[in-house]
Order: structure tokens, then C-alpha cells, then sequence
């Protein structure tokens, strides 16, 4: 089997899933608990949160656990916005936002606020000072992420961030990372951010399990109500296992960042080489995440190829695999043509993936040529 879908989920490690099961059938009790068994479940929830700010530079933070990416930033967005955005009801997003910011910026909107989603340029880029210059006194919010999902594009936000604290310090900025954590060195210092989305299953932790890196002072409400734990931020009983298991995932990851990303880079430049001879079109820039590249192979559907590549045991996405069926938003944004969006598959990469992979992925595309090309054929006959 060749997965090349890494940006979707990966493969639970060793080290995260040992640490679930630890925690499942060995630290068992609830961190709530006052006795021996809570407060050892609690120290594993502390030894977390101490680790997930440490992997992002050790900036004094709150590290809130929660489901995923999606309720972290649900959580960022409606809980800065109760806190800062009282007076000033201007927020600003991009036009390349997974939908699980789109979707509570847009809440937002019709709650009243006024929404500003900044655009590629005509280039395909959103640059600092277009994030910048849409924001303005009157801003309590602005959320973009570091890189996009479906083409690994990277957004400059550590230099429009720094400028928008510097010129609005009450204007609060919210970062999704998700593709971004444990793949780039991320520090949340340099980044200017004020919260922070990470997932766990993008990084070799299971399902069902995020954080939100909250800066300390900065105030995120609540969105839902009932138990005091973590702090009121998000209550109901943590998932010690779930959450433990993030944590060793990045323990496991940190020292080999570097490592990861050079050979990240040697795939994605011997991938983009082959793929290139095979016929497909890179949409991916230069200058993106390693991890990510987007590629067409012109007049062949995503899906279609998509399959044709799952009976090689290749598994790809189509685009991404949050807009499952539905034509890409982001691409279109991204300003591909409507014949490149159709057949556009996303290649995903882990530290497993080896240059042999990309051959059997480049054969592939060069039989889909051929095969679904002259199907085609025959069918207009
Ligand atoms: N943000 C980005 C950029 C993503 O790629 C994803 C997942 O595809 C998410 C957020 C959502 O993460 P989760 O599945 O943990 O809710």
C-alpha cells in the first residue's frame, strides 16, 4: 500500500498509540478526581499541555484540549470575539480558510459583525499587506492559517501578524496550524499569535483530539457550559488518553523536525520532476510546505483518478478530503481554471514515503493517461 493522503490523517505512531493504552487500562481515573488515580491522570494532562507549548517555543500559554482542530478554532473565534469584539465588530479572514474557520467567521457575519475575506491576488498569493491593510481600529478579530490544506501554500503571517499587533494591539489573532505543526518550526512567538489551532491526527495521534494554544491573558470565553475543567474553557471530562497520546506523538516528532523536512523536500522536488514527465500539471508553488503538492492530470476527474490510483493500492485525495464531492472554494480562490480544479488530486506526504513511491504514483498517473484517456475516447464514438 503507498498513502499518500498524510494531509487528511496519518497512520497512528507506536509511541501515541502505547501512550493511550497506557492511559486507558493503567491511569484510568478521572483528572477531576482527588485521589491517587485522578491526580495521576491530571499529571498526565499537565505533562501535555506542558509539552505542546514547549513544542511551540515554550511562550508562556494555556493549552486548552479539545476534539479537534474544528472545535478549536469554533472555540477561538466565538470565544475571542464574546471577549474583544463587544465594541469593535470588524473580522478578517482569507479566502483559502478551511471550513471549520469559514464556518464560524460566517456565523459571525450573520451574528452582525462585518466580514472582511481577503483574496489571492491576481497571482494566486495573498501577501502581508493585503492582510494587513484589512484590518483597522475597529477589528477585534483576524484569523488566517499557515498552510493551506489543499495546496501547501504558506501564508505570511508571521510578518502580518507582527504588524497587525503592532498597529492594533487590541485586535486579536487567531493562526490555524493544523498543516503547519510538527512539519515547520513553529513558534507561536514569532508568529504574533494570540491563539494557536493544532490537531492531533494530523501528526500521529488519533482522531478526536486538538488543542488550542490560548497566550496568557488572553481571554477566550467558553462555548459550552456545565463543569469546571480546563479552567471553564472547555468543560466535560478530558480525554487523558486521547490527549496523552498528542502529547507523546509530538515528544516522538520534535527532534526529528529537521530531518522530517528535508526529506519532505527531496520527495516533493523528485515528485514534482516525475509527475511532471507523466503529464500532470504542479499547481503547488514553490516555496509552499514540502508536505503538500497539488497536481492535475488534465481531462481525467479527480475522483476518477483518484480510483484508478486506489486499484494500485495508491491512496490520494481529490482536492481535499473535507470538500468531499463538491468543487473546491480554496482552488478557485487560488485562481486554477475550472478544467484544473476538475481533475486535481492532492499528494500528501509522511517520512515513510520513498522515491520508489512516487515512481508506482507516476506509473499510475501514466496508465490513467492512457486507460481513462482512450475510455473516454470510446465513449464519445
Ligand atoms: N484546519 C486544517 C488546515 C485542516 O487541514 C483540518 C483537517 O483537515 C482542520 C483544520 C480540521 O481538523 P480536525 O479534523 O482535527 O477537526
Amino acid at each position: 500500500m503507498i498513502y499518500l493522503d498524510n494531509a487528511a490523517t496519518t497512520k497512528v505512531c507506536r509511541e501515541a498509540a502505547d501512550a493511550a493504552l497506557y492511559a486507558m487500562t493503567e491511569v484510568f481515573g478521572n483528572p477531576s478526581s482527588l485521589h491517587r488515580l485522578g491526580i495521576e491522570a491530571e499529571k498526565l494532562i499537565s505533562f501535555s499541555a506542558e509539552m505542546i507549548s514547549e513544542a511551540l517555543g515554550g511562550q508562556q500559554a494555556e493549552v486548552i484540549f479539545t476534539s479537534g482542530a474544528t472545535e478549536s478554532s469554533n472555540l477561538a473565534i466565538f470565544g475571542l470575539a464574546e471577549n474583544y469584539g463587544r465594541r469593535k465588530k470588524k473580522i478578517v479572514t482569507t479566502a483559502v480558510e478551511h471550513p471549520s474557520v469559514l464556518g464560524p467567521m460566517k456565523k459571525l457575519k450573520e451574528k452582525g459583525y462585518e466580514l472582511t475575506v481577503v483574496e489571492p491576488d491576481e497571482n494566486g498569493e495573498i501577501t502581508e499587506d493585503a492582510l494587513v491593510s484589512a484590518v483597522d481600529g475597529d477589528t477585534c478579530l483576524v484569523s488566517a492559517m499557515l498552510v493551506n490544506n489543499e495546496t501547501g501554500y504558506i501564508l505570511p503571517i508571521e510578518r502580518a501578524f507582527s504588524r497587525i499587533k503592532k498597529l492594533y494591539p487590541d485586535c486579536m489573532t487567531h493562526c490555524d496550524c493544523v498543516q503547519g505543526f510538527m512539519k515547520l518550526p513553529i513558534k507561536a512567538k514569532a508568529l504574533s499569535a494570540d491563539a494557536i489551532s493544532l490537531s492531533g491526527h494530523k501528526i500521529y495521534a488519533p482522531k478526536g483530539v486538538g488543542a488550542l494554544w490560548i497566550k496568557k491573558g488572553v481571554r477566550v470565553s467558553p462555548t459550552a457550559f456545565g463543569g469546571g475543567q480546563q479552567n471553564g474553557i472547555r468543560p466535560g471530562t478530558e480525554s487523558v488518553p486521547l490527549i496523552y497520546a498528542f502529547a507523546k506523538a509530538v515528544e516522538t516528532l520534535v527532534p526529528t523536525l529537521s530531518e522530517r523536512y528535508g526529506h519532505a523536500c527531496k520527495i516533493r522536488d523528485y515528485a514534482v520532476k516525475k509527475l511532471s514527465e507523466a503529464g500532470a500539471v504542479i499547481n503547488s508553488r514553490s516555496g509552499g510546505s514540502p508536505y503538500i503538492i497539488s497536481v492535475s492530470l488534465p481531462q481525467i476527474r479527480s475522483e476518477t483518478l483518484l480510483h484508478f490510483l486506489e486499484q494500485r493500492e495508491i491512496y490520494v485525495s481529490s482536492g481535499s478530503a473535507c470538500s468531499k464531492g463538491k468543487k473546491s472554494e480554496v482552488l478557485e480562490a487560488f485562481r486554477l481554471s475550472d478544467g484544473i480544479i476538475d481533475s486535481t488530486v492532492r499528494i500528501s506526504t509522511s517520512p515513510k514515503t520513498s522515491e520508489s513511491d512516487i515512481d508506482a504514483l507516476a506509473e499510475g498517473f501514466r496508465e490513467a493517461s492512457k486507460t481513462l484517456v482512450k475510455t473516454s475516447k470510446i465513449r464519445r464514438i
